[in-house]
């Protein structure tokens, strides 16, 4: 077993980074998952404790202002942040940790803890990223209509990270996410030109 790693994932709702994750959760079990504490309201298929920590404002500003909190920010008019605390606790007993955060979460914790691996998950065309985000029922068509907004604006953010996985596959992709947790296959690597070129026809097509 290597040692314990903290490894960062953002991506813009839709690009498929949820069932990712809970893909590769199943292939490492020694992974461990941060569940983050927010103020949004729970949806109907979410477990307080599993998926979130559901918490009033008082109490995030509570954790926030004692330090409880190793990033956090406001994100679709809901604040979100990590578990000091918890992470800590993943990586003295010696599992890598995995955060599901946003951008700006993800430049707080390259900032504290610079030995972090960060990951960008893509959808593979700005179409299916639209397509995604349409499926899903639990969200009204004027939420739907913003998170696509905010999606835009989210993937500008791609360069800033350490690897970006394309999620046109998902046991490509989480082959692909197991290899950049290991340091391996340098294809997913932000400096790498093919890659850069890839990203770049994704984004281009809006
Ligand atoms: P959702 O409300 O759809 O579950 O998540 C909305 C966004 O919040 C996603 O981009 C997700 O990655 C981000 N997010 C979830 N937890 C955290 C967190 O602890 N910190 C930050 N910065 N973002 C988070």
């Amino acid at each position: 077993m290597g040692a314990a790693r903290l490894f960062v994932i953002a991506a813009p709702s839709g690009a498929g980074k949820t069932t990712l994750v809970k893909a590769l959760v199943e292939r490492d079990q020694s992974l461990r998952f941060s569940i983050s504490y927010t103020t949004r309201t729970r949806r109907k298929n979410e477990t307080d404790g599993v998926d979130y920590l559901f918490v009033e404002k008082e109490e995030f500003e509570r954790l926030r202002s004692e330090g409880a909190l190793l990033e956090s920010a406001l994100v679709f008019d809901n604040h979100y942040g990590t578990s000091r605390a918890q992470v800590e606790r993943h990586l003295a007993e010696g599992h890598s940790v995995i955060l599901e955060i946003d951008w700006q979460g993800a430049r707080q914790v390259r900032e504290s803890m610079p030995e972090c691996v960060t990951i960008f998950i893509l959808p593979p065309s700005l179409e299916e990223l639209e397509r995604r985000l349409r499926d899903r029922r639990t969200d009204s068509a004027e939420v739907i209509e913003r998170r696509l907004r905010d999606a835009l604006g989210d993937m500008s953010h791609w360069d800033e990270f350490d690897r970006v996985i394309i999620n046109d596959n998902l046991d490509r992709a989480v082959n692909d996410l197991l290899d950049a947790l290991a340091g391996r296959g340098r294809s997913s690597s932000t400096s790498d030109p093919a890659l850069r070129e890839a990203v770049g026809r994704i984004l281009a097509r809006s």
